[in-house]
């Protein structure tokens, strides 16, 4: 198979903030007059946007560029971009034979740069270094910082992050907190609703910081009343990773009070003793938690709550983890995600070692997703002979599988309607199942051959 001339193949790992850095990339590159391949093996140039954060995930990334590089032809160019490049530099081309250049995270905005200076008239030799950059830069070039999935689309607003999570290594990969202008927000949320996008997915390290570094107070809050406004008609805006202490008043006053701002929050709270989250530099008075969920609760009572939590953080005794089940047992979340710690140089937490036994997070990982099976079942039956909207994704011999309002791509449950139903179309469904993390129901409006009645 011959390489073509003026084409690229761009991976994406990670996050879905990684892959609106590789849809913004891809849409540069384009513009610059290049070609996107779906197979890497006719690309003159390929890139993998690496996910540097734990981990397994970093293990990927090197298993990803060195497939890359195995396969390489004559004539190809391998780029290695995104986090973990960002994290360990040239290094990864010592581990990782056949790279020919690399671009930090900070810089994805210079993409064209890179592949012009490997693949262009003049190029010169590989540099292998990062730019100095201290932050994302904020020349995005025209770029637009969305990645569109079918009829949902994720909308980043910020990249960076101010916070000191112990655990973390985000704010040394990323950098400060880069809030986007208020108006390029609005600008892309306008164009997804042209494009016929029914949801839109809020992104960054941190959504509730936005605007902080812009000097705004209750930055999100503003910019989803802006939001609501600016698009009446997408169905859904949705906001994925809040910080604890980022819940306003004013806040949950937004989301409570706009139709299309989903009754539905990510907010990863990692632990609940406060000794352990002294320990992760996290927030750690439980109370204001319990007295924020509850405020929450009080204004949408159909607040769906996802969280996530890590277990076996250095000096965690067994009874801080069963503070952790018991704030689980008392709160009764809707979705819960859970990480064993994973020891990261370069954190804060490199000083408190790893000194949990494997057996013993795993075990902690059992009994807390067992807890919370239980949880999401009793919560999941609570919608058995209710209607809801499920936005439809997908449909197999004569079923179709969607979200409803509770559940955002990829880390939470589906619907699974009777019929087969167009991808894009959000009908009303009536729940007659409840499984541990799915629901199963058929479309009010539909027969099952997907027409409507
Ligand atoms: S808020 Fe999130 S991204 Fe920022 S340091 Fe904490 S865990 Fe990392």
């Amino acid at each position: 198979m011959a390489v073509k001339k003026n084409t690229f193949h761009i991976v994406s790992l990670g996050c879905a903030k990684n892959s609106v850095d590789a849809d913004s990339m891809a849409q540069l590159l384009i513009n610059a007059g290049y070609d996107l391949v779906i197979d890497p093996r006719r690309a003159c140039v390929i890139i993998v946007n690496t996910c540097g954060f734990i981990g397994p995930a970093k293990e990927e990334s090197f298993d990803a560029l060195a497939e890359m590089a195995a396969n390489k032809k004559s004539g190809q160019v391998l780029i290695a971009a995104g986090c973990l490049t960002q994290r360990y530099g040239g290094e990864v081309t010592r581990r990782v034979a056949g790279i020919d250049d690399i671009l930090g995270t900070r810089r994805w905005m210079d993409i064209v740069d890179v592949v012009e200076s490997r693949c262009g008239a003049g190029h010169s030799e590989s540099r292998y270094q990062l730019s100095g950059a201290t932050a994302v830069g904020s020349d995005e070039h025209g770029a637009s910082r969305v990645s569109v999935e079918g009829a949902s689309a994720y909308l980043k607003i910020a990249d960076g992050c101010r916070r000191s999570c112990a655990f973390c290594i985000i704010p040394s990969i990323k950098g400060p907190a880069v809030s986007r202008p208020m108006e390029s927000i609005l600008a892309e949320a306008c164009s997804l609703q042209d494009m016929g996008v029914r949801e839109i997915i809020l992104i960054a390290q941190n959504t509730t910081d936005y605007g902080y570094d812009l000097g705004l107070k209750n930055g999100l809050a503003h910019l989803l009343t802006k939001m609501t406004d600016a698009v009446p008609r997408i169905d859904w805006i949705r906001v994925l990773y809040a910080y604890p202490s980022g819940v306003t008043n004013e806040l949950i006053e937004v989301m409570a009070t706009h139709k299309q701002l989903v009754h539905y929050l990510d907010l990863p709270l990692q632990h609940a003793h406060p000794l352990t989250l002294r320990r992760m530099h996290r927030p750690s008075n439980v109370d204001w938690v319990r007295k924020t969920l509850g405020k929450m609760r009080k204004a949408m009572p159909d607040l769906a709550l996802r969280t996530t939590f890590i277990v076996g953080y250095p000096g965690e005794t067994e009874e801080e983890f069963q503070t952790l089940l018991d704030f689980v047992e008392e709160i009764r979340f809707d979705k819960v995600g859970a990480f064993k710690f994973s020891f990261e140089p370069g954190t804060a937490s490199e000083k408190l070692g790893d000194p949990i036994p494997d057996e013993l997070k795993e075990e902690r990982m059992k009994r807390l997703m067992e807890k919370q099976q239980a949880i999401s079942l009793e919560r999941n039956r609570r919608f058995v002979g209710r209607t809801l909207d499920v936005l439809i994704e997908g449909a197999g011999d004569d079923m179709s599988i969607g979200r409803s309002y509770r559940d955002a791509p990829k880390i939470d449950g589906l619907v699974l309607v009777k019929g087969q139903i167009p991808a894009g179309q959000l009908v009303p469904v009536r729940i007659e199942n409840a499984m541990v993390y799915d629901l199963s129901g058929a479309a009010a409006e539909f027969e099952p051959n997907g027409l409507r009645v």
